[in-house]
C-alpha cells in the first residue's frame, strides 16, 4: 500500500504544470465577481429592502391580504429597480387563520400562559376546554404510548438543540408535526408543545402541522420525512387527506418550563384552552418573479429565490425578510455592470412557503414546461446571519466550478462546504426534486430559532454588515454561474 501511494505521489509530481486542468473561470470573470463583492460590501440596499417590507408590509401570512399587499409592494419595487419581465403568477390555496388564543394553568397554581396555535390548529368547542395535562417527555414517548388520552390534553416537552447548521430543528420539530396526529389517534382534547425554538424568551414559536393535503404534504423542509412518516404511522390520514381536529398549540419556553417543573413536583396540571383557529376557504397567494434577460443565452436560467410570506405573529425580518432583500440586492448589483451576463437571472420570491411550501409546488407545476431551463437554482431562508459555507450539489464540471468560485469569495470568511448537496433552500426542493442543480450559501443560524417565528423576528434583529455579506456573496456567485457556460446538470439528466 505505501510503496502504491509513493508511486502515485511520484507520478502526481511529475505531472507539468502546463497539463493541470484549465481554470473554469477566467481573470476577468475573476476580477467583475471581485467588484460585484466590493460593490456588495458598500451597499445597503439589501438592508433597505428589509426595512421598506417589514415596516410598510408589516406581517403577510400566506393568503391573507397582507400576503397580497407584499406583492405588490414587490412588483413596485422590482420594476422601480428596472427588472425585466416582472410578473405576479398566481395560485388557489386553503387559507388558515390563527384567530384567538387564550390558555392558563387553573390548578394546582392558577396563572396565565403565553402560546400560540400552530398552522393547521382546529378550534377549541366554543367556551375552551379544561382537562388535565399528560406529560410526554419527548415526542417518540408519545408516539410510543400505548394508553388512552380521552378527556386529557397531551403536552411533549423535548428541547430543541442550538447549532451553527441549525441542525437541531429537524428532530425538534417532530413534535411540531406530529404530535397532533398521535394525540388525536388516542382521543386527546388537545395537544400542546415545548416551542420549538433555541430562546429563552417568553415568545411561543408557531409554525405549520404537517398533513396529506392535495396529493402532496404540508410539511414544510422535510417534506420526504413527513410523507413517509404519515404514511407509515397513520395511513388513514395519508390515504382520507384528513386535517387535526383538535386544538394545537406552541407553549413559550419559560412557560414550557413552569408545566415541568410543576410536572416534577409530582402534581398533576389542569388548564384551560381556548382558540379560534381554523380554516377559511381559498385564497389567492401567487410569486413574483422578475429578470435579468441573459444577453447570449437567455433561455437559460439561473433562479435565486426567497419567500415572500411570512408568519402572521411577526414581520417576518430574519424569516425570510433577509432573503428577500438579499437576493433582490445581488440581482440588483449584477443588473448595474455594463453588460448582462450570458444567461438569464430570474428572481423568484415564492408565497405561501410557511404554509407548507405552497408557492414552491404551485411554482414548479405551473412551470413545469421551463424547469428544463434551469440551469441552477437556490433560496435564501436561513435568516440574515453571514454567510460561511458554499455547498452545491451539480455536475462534476459544475464541482470543479464552484471549488474556483468559493476560492474567490473566500476572503468574505466563506469556506467550501457539501459538494453533494440536495438541497438549495426550501422553495427550491420541488425543483431539485425534478433534476435541477442547487447550490447553497450557508449562513450561520446559532441564533436562528430563537426567533424563528416568534413576534420577535423584528427589522431591529438584521444587522446591515451581515446583510451586506450575504448580498457579496450572492452577488459574485450568481453572476459567476450566469456568466459560465459551464453545465451544471449532471450528463444523465
Ligand atoms: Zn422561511
Amino acid at each position: 500500500m505505501l510503496v502504491r501511494i509513493a508511486t502515485a505521489i511520484a507520478l502526481v509530481s511529475a505531472v507539468p504544470v502546463f497539463s493541470m486542468q484549465e481554470s473554469l473561470i477566467s481573470e476577468s470573470q475573476e476580477s467583475t465577481a471581485e467588484q460585484l463583492i466590493e460593490m456588495g460590501l458598500a451597499s445597503d440596499s439589501g438592508y433597505e429592502i428589509v426595512r421598506s417590507l417589514t415596516t410598510e408590509v408589516g406581517p403577510r401570512l400566506g393568503g391573507s391580504r397582507q400576503e397580497a399587499r407584499a406583492r405588490d409592494w414587490a412588483v413596485q419595487m422590482f420594476t422601480e429597480l428596472g427588472f425585466e419581465n416582472v410578473r405576479i403568477e398566481p395560485f388557489e390555496m386553503p387559507y388558515w387563520d390563527r384567530g384567538a388564543i387564550s390558555t392558563s394553568i387553573v390548578a394546582p397554581f392558577p396563572q396565565p400562559l403565553r402560546a400560540s396555535a400552530l398552522g393547521g390548529s382546529a378550534a377549541t368547542p366554543q367556551g375552551g376546554i379544561e382537562a388535565e395535562i399528560v406529560f410526554f417527555e419527548s415526542f417518540e414517548a408519545l408516539r410510543d404510548f400505548d394508553g388512552s388520552l380521552e378527556n386529557r390534553i397531551a403536552y411533549v416537552n423535548d428541547r430543541m438543540i442550538s447549532a451553527q447548521t441549525g441542525a437541531g430543528y429537524g428532530p425538534a420539530n417532530q413534535k411540531r408535526r406530529f404530535a397532533w396526529l398521535e394525540a388525536e389517534a388516542r382521543g386527546a382534547l388537545g395537544v400542546m408543545i415545548r416551542s420549538v425554538g433555541t430562546d429563552s424568551h417568553r415568545f411561543p414559536h408557531t409554525g405549520m402541522m404537517s398533513t396529506p393535503n392535495d396529493g402532496t404534504i404540508n410539511s414544510g423542509t422535510h417534506s420526504d420525512v413527513a410523507i413517509a412518516y404519515i404514511r407509515e404511522e397513520h395511513p388513514d390520514y395519508a390515504e382520507n387527506r384528513m386535517w387535526s381536529s383538535i386544538p394545537a398549540v406552541a407553549l413559550s419556553a419559560p412557560d414550557a418550563d413552569q408545566i415541568e417543573r410543576i410536572h416534577e413536583s409530582g402534581e398533576s396540571v389542569t388548564v384551560r384552552l381556548s382558540v379560534i383557529a381554523g380554516w377559511r376557504g381559498s385564497r389567492q397567494s401567487g410569486n413574483v418573479v422578475a429578470e435579468i434577460p441573459g444577453r447570449e443565452r437567455p433561455e437559460e436560467i439561473v433562479l435565486i429565490g426567497a419567500h415572500l410570506d411570512s408568519w402572521d405573529e411577526a414581520t417576518g425580518a430574519v424569516d425570510d425578510g433577509a432573503g428577500v432583500g438579499i437576493v433582490t440586492a445581488a440581482a440588483h448589483l449584477i443588473d448595474q455592470l455594463p453588460r448582462a451576463p450570458r444567461r438569464t437571472i430570474r428572481v423568484v420570491l415564492f408565497g405561501a412557503e410557511e404554509v407548507g411550501l405552497l408557492g414552491a409546488f404551485a411554482y414548479a407545476r405551473d412551470n413545469s414546461e421551463d424547469i428544463g431551463n434551469i440551469v441552477l437554482a437556490s433560496e435564501s431562508d436561513f435568516g440574515a446571519g453571514l454567510v460561511w459555507s458554499l455547498a452545491s450539489g451539480t455536475s462534476e464540471e459544475g464541482t470543479r466550478f464552484m471549488d474556483e468560485a468559493q476560492q474567490i469569495i473566500a476572503p468574505l470568511g466563506i469556506i467550501r462546504g457539501d459538494r453533494a448537496s440536495n438541497g438549495g433552500g426550501p422553495d427550491i426542493i420541488p425543483l431539485a426534486a425534478r433534476g435541477v442543480p442547487v447550490f447553497r450559501l450557508n449562513q450561520d443560524g446559532t441564533d436562528y430559532f430563537d426567533l424563528h417565528h416568534t413576534p420577535d423576528d423584528t427589522f431591529d434583529k438584521i444587522d446591515p454588515d451581515s446583510m451586506a455579506q450575504n448580498v457579496a456573496a450572492w452577488a459574485a456567485i450568481t453572476w459567476l454561474a450566469a456568466e459560465t457556460d459551464v453545465e451544471f446538470r449532471t450528463q444523465d439528466e
